[in-house]
């Protein structure tokens, strides 16, 4: 008998179900209130996007797209896709080889062939793996051949040869490397350029929702499938702008941003929100650079007290040894140099205005030296926001001014801020505060009792729902008590009662369940009778 299999959601995804997703909806309703209230309008991002367009962003040698994208190849050419995978799938080598019944060749010729036909027909570039490949398989194909006709071929060196050529077919790519987005600025900028948005009227405000994909360790507060709201705000720069106008434009475009996400959170009645800000300079020697090798030169100091993660980053990435919550290196970061004393003039001036355009706007917020972003597009403005209720895992949103990203991606000299939202911290925040509480599941429950009363029953169910009621229609019917239990346990606040008397005589009996009291309502006035009962519980 074959085996009962039971299927799992993949680790690091899960499956959001009633009646939580009532809040997903709510927290992105009241996204698209909020953000449509400052101008934003909604941009829809594709999932899969080129690898390249992360690693030019986001840098290849972040832990992101060094080794948390889901990547794979994408690509048209289904013979040769087909060919390859008959090389890579066979095993020549098992417990019992049998070199003797086929030919393994032909799958290596068949591939050869195909694979210099798509060349010649430019479907593939000549890359360094292409022509390794075209030059060394047929070589290594005509050393096995050799080894397979001797009389007694010898496994090992029939292993040897066919994984090499096994390695040669997995080194060609046949296509686009692509991979699910780890995250969505990258693609806006993208879309940005591919739509000549430069053109529209400047700036562009844009917001997004959606999942997003990186192979991290699954724990609370940290999936593989998580999901982000998000917003950007680009703006072509104007060749000759005014320098210091534009920091005092630029400063109160970052303060508004903020001020969005703390209006959304505030409105979600999101509790214990804490607001980070810093300036992190920019990438020039006598600003963030500079800083960066006076940090470097402290860490060096006092290299032996840190742990091995830090040591390693003062080579590579100096800013991150700030971000550590190793508890061992706290005091020794406490000392170290702070950027707010090396920024520019113009950066410390930026986050100057920065501050009061926050004061203006009444948005509190505390200044954190230490909160970096350890990427080289990233500048002056920085901002994370934490909430209560998340453990370690307590980041709900994290943003900052990028000028030089659109650029970087091949685009005009832009200017850009934005943020991104953990949505699955933020809804775990909003469920510690209002634990307990059970979300109203239906308005109405139609307990209906004999045939007869099936066809009213259905008519009310259908002006109900009509008049945006979320109503419950039981498919059979069922004895009073029964039904009553079943509205209750649903959460239902009314229970329309129809027997068959109440059908004769056209007066409904309407139960409000929180208290037990019953009303008789004529059918016709039933909507209207439930519209102003809900008016008086707002
Ligand atoms: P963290 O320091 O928590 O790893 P991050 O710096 O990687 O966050 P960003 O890339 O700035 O995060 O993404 C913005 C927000 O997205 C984070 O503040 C967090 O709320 C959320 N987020 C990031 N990674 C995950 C994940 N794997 N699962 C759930 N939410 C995530
Ligand atoms: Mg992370």
């Amino acid at each position: 008998m074959a085996e009962k299999r039971k299927f799992q959601a993949i680790k690091g995804t899960r499956d959001l179900l009633p009646p939580e997703t009532e809040l997903w909806n709510r927290v992105e309703q009241t996204a698209r209130e909020v953000f449509g209230t400052f101008g934003f309008g909604e941009i829809r991002l594709p999932i899969i996007e080129k690898i390249d367009l992360f690693a030019r962003s986001i840098g290849s040698e972040t832990d992101i797209v060094g080794k948390e994208m889901f990547s794979f190849e994408e690509y048209g050419f289904t013979a040769l896709d087909t060919f390859r995978r008959n090389i890579i799938t066979l095993n020549l080598v098992g417990p019992e080889p049998r070199f003797g019944f086929f030919n393994p060749q032909i799958h290596v010729d068949r591939f050869l062939e195909a694979l210099s036909s798509s060349v010649q027909k430019g479907e593939i570039a000549k890359t360094p793996e292409v022509l390794s490949a075209l030059g060394s398989m047929t070589e290594l194909r005509d050393q096995l051949t050799a080894e397979l006709q001797k009389e007694k071929p010898d496994p090992e060196e029939v292993r040897v040869y066919w994984s090499a050529i096994q390695q040669q077919a997995k080194n060609v790519h046949l296509g686009d490397q692509i991979c699910l987005r780890p995250e969505a600025t990258a693609s806006v900028c993208r879309a940005y350029i591919q739509h000549n948005m430069h053109a529209l009227t400047q700036p562009v405000k844009l917001y997004y929702m959606g999942p997003m994909f990186r192979r991290e360790r699954p724990q609370k507060g940290r999936y593989r499938q998580f999901y982000q709201i998000g917003a950007e705000v680009l703006e072509a720069i104007t060749p000759n702008t005014d320098a210091t106008k534009s920091l005092g434009k630029d400063a109160a475009v970052d303060a508004e941003v903020i001020e969005m996400v703390m209006t959304f959170f505030a409105r979600l009645g999101l509790e214990g929100v804490q607001l980070d800000i810093n300036s992190i300079g920019h990438s020039a020697p006598e600003c963030r650079r500079g800083y960066v090798e006076k940090l470097r030169a402290a860490l060096e100091k006092v290299k032996d007290k840190l742990g091995p993660d830090s040591q390693r980053r003062i080579e590579t990435n100096p800013l991150r040894v700030l971000d550590s919550k190793l508890e061992s290196e706290q005091g020794i970061i406490a000392g170290l140099p702070r950027i707010g004393d090396s920024l520019c003039a113009d950066c410390a001036k930026q986050y100057e205005k920065v501050k009061r355009q926050l004061d203006l706007r009444g948005v509190k917020y505390q200044e954190n030296w230490r909160l970096v972003r350890g990427l080289d597009y990233y500048m002056r403005t920085t901002f994370e926001i934490t909430a209560r209720g998340l453990g370690s895992q307590n980041a709900v949103c994290g943003g900052g001014r990028y000028d030089g990203l659109v650029e970087l991606l091949g685009g005009a000299p832009t200017k850009g801020i934005g943020f991104a939202i953990g949505e699955d911290r933020l809804i775990l925040s909003l469920q510690e505060a209002v634990k307990g509480s059970v979300a109203q599941g239906r308005d109405v429950y139609i307990a209906w009792m004999g045939e007869k009363t099936l066809a009213t029953a259905i008519r009310a169910a259908q002006n109900l729902r009509a008049a945006g009621f979320r109503v419950e229609l039981p498919p059979v019917e069922q004895k009073l008590g029964k039904a009553l239990g079943q509205a209750d346990k649903l959460g239902a606040r009314y229970a329309l009662i129809l027997g068959e008397n109440e059908v004769a005589s056209g007066e409904w009996t309407v139960k409000t369940l929180a208290d037990g009291t019953q009303e008789l309502v004529r059918g016709e006035k039933l909507v209207e009778f439930l519209r102003v009962q809900k008016k008086k519980e707002v």
